[in-house]
């Protein structure tokens, strides 16, 4: 599939290492170069500012969806191509996904994991055939990752589910990886083969 937007999930904070934001910079410029437009939530705080003005700085369009609940808050950033204000969480995340044709989560906390996981849930289900990518900085995710494994090792998670995360720790690496990536053929729910 050939990309033309990507939606990124990242923390509202920054973090307590600065690889973490340099990740972000290097994410959204590598987004804009590629003339893929941005798609995230919104705010100007934490890495999810970062990423979006990296992105703008190096000619990039961008797309933030943030809930009015959260406009102050998260400061809704005011130098964006475009900002979409919602309803609430739920009708951010639809929305992100609508417009986005991959999504990849940078370091982040609580909100960055829901989204990252809500999404690919989505796709297990076949609700949609997008791919999914983490953005590996310092290890930051490999205890998760690690569990991951463990949940396919128990019989949780099929293995072709599994492999619908890509991780890579350099964006551009990461990018290519979501580019070629061939969407899997629809759930069969219906049958009754062990995972
Ligand atoms: P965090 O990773 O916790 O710093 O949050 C990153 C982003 O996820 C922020 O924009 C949060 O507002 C957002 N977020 C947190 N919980 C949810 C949720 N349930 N649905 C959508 N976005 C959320």
């Amino acid at each position: 599939m050939s990309l033309r937007s990507v939606c990124v999930f990242c923390g509202a904070s920054t973090g307590s290492n600065p690889a973490y934001r340099e990740a972000a910079i290097a994410l959204g410029q590598s987004i804009a170069q590629r003339g893929l437009t941005l798609v995230y939530g919104g705010g100007a705080v934490g890495l999810m500012g970062i990423v979006a003005d990296a992105a703008l700085a190096a000619g990039g369009e961008v797309v933030g969806i943030i809930p009015e609940s959260l406009k102050n808050a998260e400061i809704g950033h005011p130098g964006l191509t475009r900002l979409e204000v919602v309803d609430g969480m739920h009708a951010r995340k639809a929305r992100m996904a609508e417009l986005s044709d991959a999504f990849i989560a940078l370091p982040g906390g609580l909100g960055t994991l829901e989204e990252l996981f809500e999404v690919w849930t989505w796709g297990q289900l076949g609700y949609h055939g997008k791919p999914l990518g983490l953005l590996e900085v310092n290890g930051f995710y490999e205890k998760l990752t690690g569990f991951l494994d463990h949940v396919v090792e128990e019989g949780f998670v099929r293995s072709q589910h599994r492999a619908m995360l890509q991780v890579s720790p350099e964006p551009s690496a990461l990018l290519d990886a979501l580019d070629a990536w061939q969407p899997l053929a629809p759930p069969k729910w219906a049958d009754e083969t062990p995972r």
